[in-house]
């Protein structure tokens, strides 16, 4: 009997050891070492499947990608979905859980399971797993991997790509953001470029602003900058937790700790004006926010340099008090948090996502540049299913097409610039925008897409909905194609 190894039983190692075993009918080794050897993150009992913070499993709504990503795991087979479902506790549009329950029902489900077998202890090495003689492994050891196992894992991959710290800067849904304020332009270009970036951006903006330049830039003035650092400096902030050290990199420091040191810091930093000059006046702003794209074709912005641990709804607060972002929109908020994670898209094969260092070893779940519960838990999942179907089938598994929320992960964790690759939840920005094509599918489910008007610029409810149709078309598809 095939025998496959799933390190860390944490959101991503409990779906994928559940896969194997239920669905698969393999031996799982499941190893844990929160009994013996805790992170400071985890508290008793140490069941599996920890929800170490919020209760949270984010939004049922299907015309939310969190929703649309726990229907497909649902299809699969989830888990964690099942646990939910035991356990759920009223909190609206979101899928609360009482914690306990959850990760009760978890627990003993593998515990009692029997093609799996847990080992309690920590894991050193890849090689040491393999020791048990089994032919695949699946690490799933999550944020916190214990430091062994985080040091032979750069040695096989190589340091770079390996990180212990993550910095992240909000990113925001580009049809929100004011274009009568924010401007095309790349920062330090000569002045001859400059000159001609400007004049176009006089005559009006380019549809995808290529042309201009490729950062969107919000000019502030002199009141609105100070209006700015201040608030950043009075908005409350997310402590930090015992086992996180603030130690900063030079270049990555939050937002706040630069406004703290000094009122002009900011503007001599990520928000220094120089080389853009602003098409409105033809000057240069006091200050300057430069929103960079989050991929190519894509309307969604990065903050450049905003990597925050100012509180959620503080940080929706002062960003909106930017000109040109009163009515934004985020698709993710900023954080910086201890996190160990591999760079997935130097390390991992376009085909079925094992590693190039051995062929047989994946990553799943935090470990692997996903960010949340319901992004591990559904990493974990699918990479069970590739696992699993490779052992038990003929044809490598087909992966889940892009557009849809499992589909987006993959193409987060295979697609992604390495040298800005960080940790992901789904969001609408990681699907793309919906072709001509499919806006004519969806004419007979919303007349007003016959209006050209309409269909050009999209209303944000119906852009939703037609993404949220095209998922789950292309999603039962796949389905239907790779029998799962
Ligand atoms: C402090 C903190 C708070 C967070 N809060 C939230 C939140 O509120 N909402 C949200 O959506 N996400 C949150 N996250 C982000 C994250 O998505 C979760 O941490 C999620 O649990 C990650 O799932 P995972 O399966 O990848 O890892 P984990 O759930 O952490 O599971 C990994 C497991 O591997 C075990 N392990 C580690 N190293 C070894 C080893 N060498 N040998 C054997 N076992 C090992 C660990 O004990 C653990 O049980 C938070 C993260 C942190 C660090």
């Amino acid at each position: 009997m095939k025998k496959i190894a799933v390190v860390g039983a944490g959101l991503a190692g409990s779906e994928a050891a559940w896969v194997l075993a239920e669905k698969y009918g393999l031996e799982v080794i499941l190893f844990e070492m929160k009994r013996q050897t805790p992170t400071p993150a985890q508290s008793e009992p140490h069941n599996f499947a920890e929800l170490v913070c919020s209760n949270s499993l984010k939004s049922k709504s299907r015309l939310n990608p969190a929703g649309l990503l726990k229907t497909e795991m649902r299809a699969l087979g989830s888990l964690t979905m099942s646990a939910a479902a035991q356990s759920e506790v009223p909190a609206g549009e979101a899928l609360a859980v009482d914690r306990e329950l959850f990760s009760g029902f978890v627990t003993r489900t593998l515990q009692n399971h029997p093609k799996i077998k847990v080992v309690e202890g920590c894991v050193r090495s890849v090689v040491e797993v393999f020791g048990y003689g089994v032919e695949k492994i699946i690490i799933a050891t999550g944020p916190l991997t214990a430091s062994e196992l985080a040091d032979d894992l750069r040695l096989q991959t190589g340091s770079e790509s390996l990180y212990f710290y993550d910095a992240i800067a909000p990113i925001i849904d580009g049809d929100s953001i004011d274009h009568s304020v924010a401007f095309f332009a790349n920062r330090k270009t000569k002045t001859a470029a400059r000159d001609a970036q400007l004049k176009v951006a006089q005559q009006g903006l380019a549809e995808d602003g290529t042309e201009q330049g490729h950062y969107l830039n919000i000019p502030l003035n002199r009141e609105e900058y100070f209006n700015f650092v201040e608030a950043v400096k009075q908005g409350e902030k997310v402590p930090f937790h015992d086992f996180e050290e603030p130690r900063f990199f030079n270049g990555c420091q939050p937002v706040e700790v630069l406004a703290e040191s000094g009122p002009m810091t900011l503007a001599f930093g990520p928000m220094k004006p120089i080389g853009l000059d602003d098409p409105r006046t033809g000057r240069r702003p006091f200050a300057a926010v430069q929103l960079r794209r989050e991929k190519l074709g894509d309307n969604s912005y990065n903050m450049v340099g905003f990597q925050t641990r100012l509180k959620w709804p503080e940080q929706k607060k002062i960003f909106k008090l930017l000109p040109a972002l009163a009515n934004a929109e985020f698709h993710r908020m900023g954080s910086m948090h201890r996190n160990t994670y591999l760079v997935a898209p130097r390390l991992i094969h376009a085909g079925d996502l094992s590693l190039k260092f051995n062929k047989n070893v994946w990553l799943a779940g935090q470990i692997s540049g996903v960010e949340g519960y319901v992004e591990s838990a559904a990493t974990g999942l699918l990479i069970g299913h590739i696992v699993g179907h490779s052992l038990t089938r003929s044809a490598q598994l087909e992966l889940p097409p892009v557009d849809t929320a499992l589909g987006c992960l993959v193409a987060h964790l295979r697609d992604s610039d390495p040298a800005r690759y960080c940790p992901m939840n789904i969001h609408w920005g990681l699907f793309s925008a919906p072709s001509d094509e499919d806006l004519s599918k969806s004419e007979t489910l919303y007349p007003e897409l016959q209006n050209p008007k309409s269909r050009k610029k999209l209303d944000k409810g119906l852009k939703r909905s037609i993404l949220a149709d095209r998922s789950e078309r292309l999603f039962t598809d796949w389905l239907r194609r790779t029998e799962l």
